[in-house]
Parts: C-alpha cells; sequence; structure tokens
C-alpha cells in the first residue's frame, strides 16, 4: 500500500491505464509509478529548456508578473528555483530594485548567470539557508519524484516571514486532456493536492488560484502563495506586537461584546488594561473574566489613558462618544489590518 504524498491518506490505487500510476481518493493526487529516484531525468545535460515562440513567452511572464508585482519590497532576496535562461527574472529586476538569485541544473544556468544576480549550479540541498523573501518556482515540482522532501528543502530556504510562488499543472494542464504523457511530469497535482502538500510542509496558504497560463498546451495551472505557518504562540506574540507597537503603555477597552471576546478576550492577561469600559447599562457589571467586570466610563478617572475601542461595528459611534475626552483612540481594525 502506497500512501498519498501529499494528504498521507492510505487509500491510495493503482492503475495501469493510461500508464502506470496511483490515485488518491481524498486529495485527487495521481503520480506514475515507479516511484524512481533513480530512473529520474538528468537534467544536467538539456538546455534551451524555455525556448518557445516569443509571444508564448510573454504571455506567461505577464501572468506570473501580475502575481509576483505586489509580492515585490526593495531590497529583497529572491530566489527561483529552475530559472532556465533566467529571462523571467530578468524582468522583475526591471520591475523592482531586488537581489534575485536562480537555481537551475540544467546547462541554462550559463546563460542565466549573465542576467541575474546569482545563480546556484546544484541541488535545493545543497543551498544554505541564507533566508529568502521570495522563492519562486513555476513548473518545477511535478518534475521531482520526492515532492515532500523537496518542498522542506525550499521551505527552509525562506525567512520566517518570507513567502513561497509554486505553480504546477492543473491535474493534466489543461482542462480538456485526463492524462500528461509528458516523461518528466511524475506528479498530477489538483487544487486539494497541493493545499496539503504545503500544509504538511508546514505552510500555510495565502492564495491559490487556477487557470495559470504556461504555454497552449499547459494553459491551466495552479498558483499557491504560501507562507510558513505561524503556531498558535507564534500567532499570539505576533498580535500582542502589534497592540504594543500601538499602545505601549497602560490602556483601557471601550466596547466589551462579540469582537472583544473574539479578538481581545483570549490575550487580556497580557494587556496592561485598566479598565473594560461599555456605554449599554445592561452590561454593567458583568463578569469578563475572574477577575475583571465591565464598568460605565469615568472621564475623571480615566483621564488622559488612550482607549482601544473593543468593537469594530460600534467604532465611530464610540469614537463620537469619546471626542470630548481628547484620548487616543485606537480601533481594532488597526491592530488587525494586516499591511
Ligand atoms: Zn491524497
Amino acid at each position: 500500500m502506497t500512501a498519498c504524498p501529499c494528504c498521507a491518506s492510505r487509500a491510495a490505487t493503482q492503475h495501469k491505464s493510461p500508464e502506470p500510476h496511483c490515485g488518491c481518493p481524498h486529495c485527487g493526487h495521481r503520480w506514475r509509478l515507479p516511484p524512481l529516484p533513480g530512473a529520474a531525468l538528468d537534467y544536467a545535460w538539456m538546455s534551451g529548456r524555455n525556448r518557445v515562440p516569443a509571444h508564448h513567452l510573454q504571455r506567461k511572464f505577464r501572468d506570473r508578473l501580475a502575481t509576483v508585482a505586489p509580492l515585490l519590497r526593495a531590497g529583497n532576496l529572491i530566489l527561483e528555483i529552475g530559472c532556465a535562461e533566467g529571462a523571467f527574472g530578468a524582468q522583475v529586476k526591471a520591475l523592482a530594485d531586488v537581489d534575485y538569485a536562480g537555481l537551475e541544473i540544467s546547462r541554462d544556468a550559463e546563460l542565466a548567470a549573465a542576467r541575474l544576480d546569482r545563480v546556484f549550479h546544484q541541488p535545493a540541498a545543497r543551498l544554505a539557508a541564507d533566508g529568502f523573501d521570495l522563492l519562486l518556482a513555476f513548473h518545477v515540482l511535478e518534475h521531482i519524484a520526492d515532492i515532500r522532501a523537496e518542498l522542506g528543502q525550499w521551505r527552509r530556504l525562506v525567512a520566517p516571514a518570507g513567502a513561497l510562488l509554486i505553480e504546477v499543472p492543473n491535474a493534466a494542464g489543461h482542462p480538456l486532456r485526463d492524462w500528461d504523457t509528458h516523461p518528466e511530469h511524475l506528479h498530477f497535482f489538483t487544487a486539494a493536492s497541493l493545499s496539503a502538500l504545503l500544509a504538511h510542509a508546514g505552510l500555510s496558504v495565502e492564495s491559490l488560484s487556477s487557470g495559470h497560463y504556461e504555454s497552449p498546451v499547459y494553459p491551466d495551472s495552479l498558483r499557491a502563495v504560501a507562507r510558513p505557518a505561524l503556531t498558535a504562540p507564534e500567532k499570539t506574540e505576533r498580535l500582542l506586537d502589534r497592540i504594543q507597537s500601538l499602545l505601549p503603555g497602560p490602556f483601557i477597552v471601550y466596547g466589551i461584546g462579540g469582537d472583544f471576546r473574539n479578538c481581545l478576550l483570549p490575550i487580556l492577561d497580557r494587556l496592561p488594561v485598566v479598565a473594560l469600559v461599555d456605554s449599554d447599562p445592561g452590561r454593567l457589571g458583568e463578569k469578563v473574566s475572574e477577575a475583571r467586570a465591565v464598568e460605565a466610563y469615568d472621564p475623571a478617572r480615566f483621564a488622559g489613558l488612550p482607549i482601544l475601542i473593543g468593537s469594530m461595528r460600534h467604532k465611530e459611534a464610540i469614537a463620537e462618544r469619546l471626542r470630548a475626552a481628547a484620548v487616543k483612540l485606537v480601533g481594532l481594525d488597526d491592530i488587525y489590518q494586516l499591511d
């Protein structure tokens, strides 16, 4: 019995047609048999991997840049796995002031070296973990037999706050074709199998879309942007950091309803909160935790203390009520909104 390399289901079944392969009934992943580490194709002697008519290439690059451009920040360290001749990297470099490294194990590495800042001519497992801000891998993963091990290596190379953009053919790469006879393609992904594989590698999927253009033969690709997943304690620390950056000292929480319970109550013990305040008379005295109950706002007692408004919906109304108090107001949206 073979476990699915993406979702680890042990219900995978073997098929002889159209070529020997395994299929996972849970995530829909299919992969060729035998699983051939020894029979892998020798890419070292290949070249001209990206030689297609220019208009196909430009269409592919336009599609890719639409996702990559918003992820770029000046000074970013970028690594493209399978950079071929470095043509896409050159377009990214023309767009933003970034350090662009490529990894290419075919002979195309020589051409890429003239276009990119650095080119590694070795497998990802041999690279030092330099903390790349963005790792790109377009149509690479489906060529690799041990996708779990490879993705683990890619994850190792990315900075804790970095991102990976991974693109593979969607199943056979064309909506009207069920099987892909391309001998280099060892894995046929689905949206579910790619997501499961990313999750297994400790990555959290930020976006996942299909229909991306690779070529007329492979016009349907899956593209995922993922980041190293945060553990529960790491999420709490990030949240506390955000609150502390906006409210460095003691403060009051005003608005003790559903948003407060969802967003602030789980971390209340770690916040320098002086009082929990609400304007609803029916809520006054309500016990929020062992040590705390809801109070009324007392301008004299709370003079000068900043206020975190604990309700998204009533933020404007609460701010209006506190206008005369002339204190610093921070909303949950200021804290929770991601850049
Ligand atoms: Zn599966």
